[in-house]
């Protein structure tokens, strides 16, 4: 059994963990990122945890087959440099060499998104269909196309930047210099502007009343809270997202027909008052003839596992594809 590591180089945590060729987790570690220090000494950090976790499994080095490292923004996977990360000080990191300088195995790269949406394909929700899409609302809507269990990275290694199709023309400024982008409006940060604001029109909503009257309190929770303490105006809140939502992933469905789309972060914790408009929504939008199968929105399974074992699962097929790491 060949045995892979996943590395999930995030803007708070760096984990990593180790694998058998399934996908099969077998342990895990973390430590703080601490991303005001220089790219260096991340990456040499990023060596240790996995030198340490390989030791923690018990193997030796030479029993690793490849590591797999995924990270925000736009690593190039040819040449084994971290190109740019966004929030992170990595610019031109060349972080296969540096890798290597720790634990001599190949070391394979690729965005954080589509790893995790690679996890859900290979253990997670989606495991069972070869065409999927991920996508995770949290402070920014992100996400990954799998297609034929493969990620679809684009000539450029650069697709899948769900956040990115605008949804609302002329809406609000989005951080890739767009406006009214699906992340603009999906994203838990999008819901808690437009709760704040519908809050700030009507002082007689209970949404003031569930966050002990401090709006800087508000979350993605709070208008599906005071919504389901009866509040109108909370519930118009929830309505408009649900609609946008629906909108936005009907959007995908119809581009790609995945047979399912997997939804995860915070805003899902809120369980059937989401997912069942939802499901009821998204298949009144697609574009299906009489008879035609649906796509079947599912809840993301792998949490906070899935930068891990998506990264080592990205590892095996770069692998399998017969590239040099
Ligand atoms: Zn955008």
């Amino acid at each position: 059994m060949r045995h892979f590591v996943g590395i999930d180089l995030g803007g708070t945590n760096l984990k990593a963990g180790v694998t058998d060729e399934n996908g099969v987790l077998l342990c895990k570690e973390s430590i703080k990122t601490r991303a005001d220090r220089k790219a260096a000494e991340i990456v040499r950090d990023m060596g240790y945890l996995a030198q340490n976790v390989i030791a923690s499994a018990k193997l030796s080095p030479d029993r690793i087959a490849a590591i797999g490292v995924g990270s925000p923004g736009t690593p190039d996977n040819r040449a084994g440099v971290l190109l740019y990360a966004n929030n992170l000080p990595f610019l031109n990191v060349p972080m296969r060499s540096e890798i290597r300088k720790i634990v001599d195995r190949p070391v394979f790269l690729e965005n954080d998104a589509n790893v995790a949406a690679l996890a859900e394909s290979v253990t997670g929700a989606a495991a069972d269909v070869p065409d999927s899409i991920t996508v995770t609302l949290g402070t920014g809507v992100g996400g990954g196309i799998i297609l034929d269990h493969r990620i679809h990275g684009g000539f450029n290694h650069a697709a899948g930047e769900i956040g990115h199709f605008v949804l609302v023309q002329g809406g609000e400024p989005c951080t890739c210099g767009r406006r009214g982008c699906f992340e603009t409006v999906c994203s838990a940060t999008g819901l808690v502007r437009e709760t704040v604001a519908a809050a700030r029109l009507h002082p007689e909503s209970r949404i003031h009343q569930v966050v002990g009257g401090d709006l800087s309190r508000v979350s993605a929770r709070t208008a599906f809270e005071a919504a389901r303490l009866g509040d109108a105006v909370a519930q118009r809140v929830v309505d408009r997202y649900l609609e946008l939502l629906a909108e936005g992933l009907a959007n995908l469905v119809n581009l790609l027909m995945p047979q399912v789309l997997v939804i995860g972060g915070g805003v899902c914790n809120e369980g059937d008052a989401l997912l069942v408009p939802l499901r009821s929504q998204v298949d009144h939008l697609g574009y299906y003839g009489p008879g035609v199968a649906k796509t079947e929105i599912r809840l993301a399974k792998m949490g906070n596992d899935a930068g891990i074992v998506g990264a080592a699962m990205m590892a095996r097929a770069c692998l399998a594809d017969g590239l040099a790491g």
